[in-house]
């Protein structure tokens, strides 16, 4: 089965693995050729863990979503790619007790695993996962595809449960679920509880606590400098989110320029039951 796309445009990079760093720039305008096409297969992947959690996954979102051609032998691929997965049992393994335990507000057959590419500090192409909320899956893609489009660098992408407790925001990477109380309100779930939310490259974008300063330490929040990856509220990869109903908590005081989470709206405590999803945001005007 294939389906047209209107979100995302990507191209072939040129020949080597490498991207070349002046993409940053090119794709300030996501027009698409109406011809472009996406494959939406539906034929599954070798089945992991469970089927029924599998299938379960897979009715969630359209299936593996690739765009443009692989890159070539023993390279990895040049343009971005994608695929939604059900959470295989080493993976609920390694989340059970850390990342996840009984209580959370979500269980692990709601998460998926997403497996995609990503442009590094090195300027090469890598390969990452995200774990997130089945719910947000397809627009999680469509979302890291675009700043794929435009170069954005993330240092890297693994899962938290991938490193020792507290260690995670040092390693500057992306990352999605963890279920744990919210920094701010120890008596309410973080929305990274909820798989509704991303943080990328923790150093480069620093939260501040009021009683400790920026965290994690050795952080640096000056936003009038260049770095790779460094958010503001010129960034392209924060209009992007915006775009897809996402806020950047980088614009909250005190600001966490690290973080992105859907929103949704209506009386109940938990985000995932609220009736209205957020479809596009504006930025506040100047
Ligand atoms: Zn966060």
């Amino acid at each position: 089965m294939e389906g047209v796309i209107t979100k995302f445009r990507t191209e072939p990079y040129p020949s080597s693995c490498e991207l070349a760093r002046p993409l940053s720039g090119r794709y300030n305008e996501f027009t698409l050729p109406s011809d472009t096409q996406i494959k939406m297969s539906k034929t599954p992947a070798p089945i992991r863990g469970d089927r029924a959690v599998y299938e379960r996954a897979i009715s969630a979102v359209p299936g593996d979503l690739s765009v443009g051609a692989d890159g070539g032998p023993g390279c990895p691929s040049s343009t971005f790619q994608a695929s939604i997965d059900a959470l295989t049992a080493a993976q609920r393994e390694k989340m059970n007790g850390r990342t996840w335990h009984e209580g959370c507000p979500v269980p692990l057959d709601d998460l998926v695993s997403i497996h995609l590419n990503y442009v590094g500090f090195d300027d090469a192409v890598h390969g990452g996962v995200l774990v997130v909320h089945r719910k947000l899956a397809k627009e999680t893609v469509e979302i890291f595809g675009e700043l794929f489009a435009i170069g954005f660098q993330i240092e890297r992408m693994q899962p938290y449960e991938d490193f020792p407790v507290g260690e995670i925001g040092a390693s500057n990477g992306a990352v999605g679920f963890n279920c744990r109380p919210a920094e701010d309100n120890p008596k309410i779930f973080s929305s990274h509880a909820y798989g509704i939310s991303v943080d990328i490259n923790e150093m480069t974008n620093p939260y501040h606590d009021p009683s400790i300063g920026w965290s994690p330490a050795g952080s640096n929040g000056d936003r009038n400098r260049s770095a790779p990856g460094l958010l503001t509220a010129d960034s392209e990869a924060v209009k992007i989110f915006m775009r897809h109903g996402w806020i950047w908590d980088g614009l909250l005081d005190p600001p966490d320029y690290q973080h992105f989470g859907k929103i949704t709206l209506g009386a109940e405590d938990n985000p995932l039951q609220r009736p209205v999803w957020a479809t596009q945001l504006q930025p506040a005007p100047k």
